[in-house]
């Protein structure tokens, strides 16, 4: 199974990823994963994008094209399938994802919209909080860690995203209605789109997508 998780930045690709990859049996590949591994261990590429990153803006087709190749690549002979995580994000993304999994012998089953509201997203981005350890995903108010500042998991510290403050926010929404909402077209053209309401909760979207892949199968 191949899915495409598309939606502004805080729709909550990243928490559906996390709560139902275990259960799909799929590679999650978060391309903003992929780039923050990257800028940690301050490799060369790594100083390149960082301010891309800090900026709210995005980081060159080519650079995260490259990644996901080598990520499909390194994995494709497994046939797991993938769960794609903000990626792709521009047009050309899209076309390259398609001819780096044709390449690989594979096809995008579905995209799976997650349609969120502005003031959701908003609040949902300013009040995350991520595990340093494990990458565990959190929310002060909507999903809070049983101790304040912990992760539940694994009992890494919590911290806030340097692009999730209000001024980057904003940036990372424009950006992402002037270059990857028109990407939403694009599968649906390919008659490969499923919108979901993602205002509601974690569960209600799980719930939603697995509805979805149970109407694939029949
Ligand atoms: P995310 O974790 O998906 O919110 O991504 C964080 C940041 O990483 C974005 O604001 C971009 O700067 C960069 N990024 C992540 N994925 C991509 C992509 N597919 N193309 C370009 N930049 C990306």
């Amino acid at each position: 199974m191949i899915i495409v998780l598309l939606g502004a930045p805080g729709a909550g690709k990243g928490t559906l990823a996390g709560a139902i990859k275990d259960q799909l049996g799929v590679h999650h590949i978060s391309t903003g994963d992929l780039i923050r591994a990257e800028i940690k261990a301050g490799s060369v590429i790594g100083l390149e994008i960082k301010r891309y990153v800090e900026s709210g803006g995005l980081v060159p087709d080519e650079v995260v094209t490259r990644m996901i190749e080598g990520k499909v690549k390194e994995t494709a002979a497994d046939k797991k399938g993938y769960m794609f995580d903000g990626f792709p994000r521009t047009s050309a993304q899209a076309s390259d994802l398609d001819k780096v999994l044709a390449a690989n012998g594979l096809v995008i089953d579905f995209a799976l919209y997650m349609e969120a509201s502005l003031n959701v997203v908003l609040q949902r981005l300013t009040g995350r909080r991520v595990c340093r350890k494990c990458g565990a995903l959190y929310h002060l108010k909507n999903m809070p860690s049983r101790k304040e500042g912990v992760c539940d998991v694994c009992t890494g510290e919590l911290y806030q995203r340097a692009d999730d403050n209000e001024e980057t926010i904003k940036k990372r929404i424009v950006v992402y209605n002037d270059q990857t909402k028109p990407i939403i077209d694009f599968y649906k053209l390919q008659e490969k789109l499923h919108t979901v309401n993602a205002d509601t909760g974690a569960e209600d979207v799980r719930k939603a997508l697995i509805q979805i892949l149970n109407g694939k199968k029949s």
